[in-house]
């Protein structure tokens, strides 16, 4: 989620500008027919710039005027800043069916695989679902929130908003000063400590090699183990995985503009890695926890150009990506683009179904001791 705060940064800086723009125009205004007029004889240029900046100002004129019309036109219902009220969750960069200018969530309407299917576009305020379609602002609300019509219109009417659309739909950065994370974030609790065990885990080594947190019962975080994810020694963002195993999202990372450095561009564990020229690529945090120090997570299947840049430091690099079909293809992908940056890159599989972390600890050890001693593999065709 982004804030609207960042937004209102934006449009008074933009008022700034504009304001000063003013300033320098009726600055040079004065200067080019009060002082020296004989000084402006010789310079025509002055003069041209100044018709130029009437004819601006005119054009300007229009533009706010017609800015202004649009503006009144787009009464929207702000579902963002409703959302964020309520604690609903919306699916941020690399979860499931995230788009620029969507917010998506799961959808209350349907039922089938996780995901969030549910997006309401934010440009033109209406909700649609991959799965069943469209649904009314009060069909969602009252379905999401389980209250009658007559409170959604209700809500409905609270949170309309005249929003700009240029900054609406300006793309979000990461671009936090430091790292908060999520309140009620703590050392681990007894149901963070079982759900670690029942995994194969042993809390305390996690705790002690991840730096792993817990997040209480309350807040949009609540129940989650809280990986904070390092790059170069800093924190710059985290992670959280559900224990419940009943959350739709199984992962939810640090909104966006609440990180120092977006997580999709950074690789878990990069930090333990980079101590060796061999690397083991896997796709989610829990696969790290198992396999350990030398094995990087790009945060799903998805990677990002970023991510490569930074395997491209290691000279070996393993991939080790779940067997289903959709994860070879990516991890095929990722080969041979490292590849053509003369990386020693290499896909390899499980023998059994599952991912990394379903292994033994006994099982992630020996498989790391080979991988990271086996430094020039073959290339595979
Ligand atoms: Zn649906």
């Amino acid at each position: 989620m982004y804030s609207l705060r960042k937004r209102r940064l934006l449009s008074t800086e933009n008022d700034k500008t504009e304001k000063e723009n003013q300033k320098t125009s009726w600055n040079q205004h004065r200067t080019d027919t009060g002082k020296h007029e004989k000084e402006n004889a010789r310079r025509p240029k002055v003069y041209e710039d100044k018709k130029q900046t009437d004819k601006e100002k005119e054009k300007g004129r229009k533009e706010i005027h017609k800015n202004q019309e649009k503006k009144q036109m787009k009464w929207r219902t702000n579902i963002e800043q409703l959302f964020m009220d309520m604690g609903i969750n919306v699916a941020g960069p690399g979860d499931r069916h995230h788009q620029e200018g969507w917010l998506n969530i799961p959808c209350p309407f349907c039922t089938g695989n996780p995901g969030n299917h549910l997006g309401w576009k934010e440009s033109e305020d209406y909700f649609n679902c991959y799965r069943c379609g469209f649904h009314s602002h009060v069909q969602v609300l009252t379905t999401l929130f389980n209250i009658d019509e007559a409170k959604a219109r209700d809500m409905i009417k609270q949170y309309q908003d005249n929003l700009h659309v240029p900054d609406w739909n300006k793309k979000k950065k990461a671009q936090a000063k430091h790292i908060l994370l999520p309140s009620q974030c703590g050392p681990l609790r007894k149901a963070h400590k079982q759900y670690l065990r029942k995994r194969g885990f042993d809390p305390k080594q996690l705790v002690d090699e991840w730096d792993l947190q817990g997040t209480g019962i309350i807040g949009p975080y609540k129940f989650r183990i809280i990986a904070p994810i390092y790059h170069k020694n800093q924190l710059v963002s985290y992670q959280g995985r559900d224990i419940t195993n009943r959350s739709k999202l199984k992962y939810k990372a640090c909104p966006i503009e609440k990180e120092i450095r977006h997580h999709k561009h950074c690789l878990y564990g990069l930090d333990h890695a980079l101590k060796d020229k061999t690397v083991v690529v896997v796709e989610g945090i829990t696969d790290v926890w198992r396999l350990g120090k030398g094995a990087v997570s790009t945060f799903g299947i998805n990677f990002m150009d970023q991510q490569l840049e930074l395997l491209t430091e290691f000279d070996c690099v393993w991939i080790l990506y779940d067997r289903e079909p959709l994860a070879q293809n990516m991890a095929s992908k990722m080969r041979d683009r490292l590849r053509t940056e003369g990386v020693n890159a290499r896909t390899v599989n499980l023998k059994r179904k599952g991912d990394p972390a379903q292994l033994s600890p006994q099982e992630a050890q020996t498989l790391m001791k080979y991988l990271l001693n086996t430094r020039r593999p073959q290339p595979v065709v």
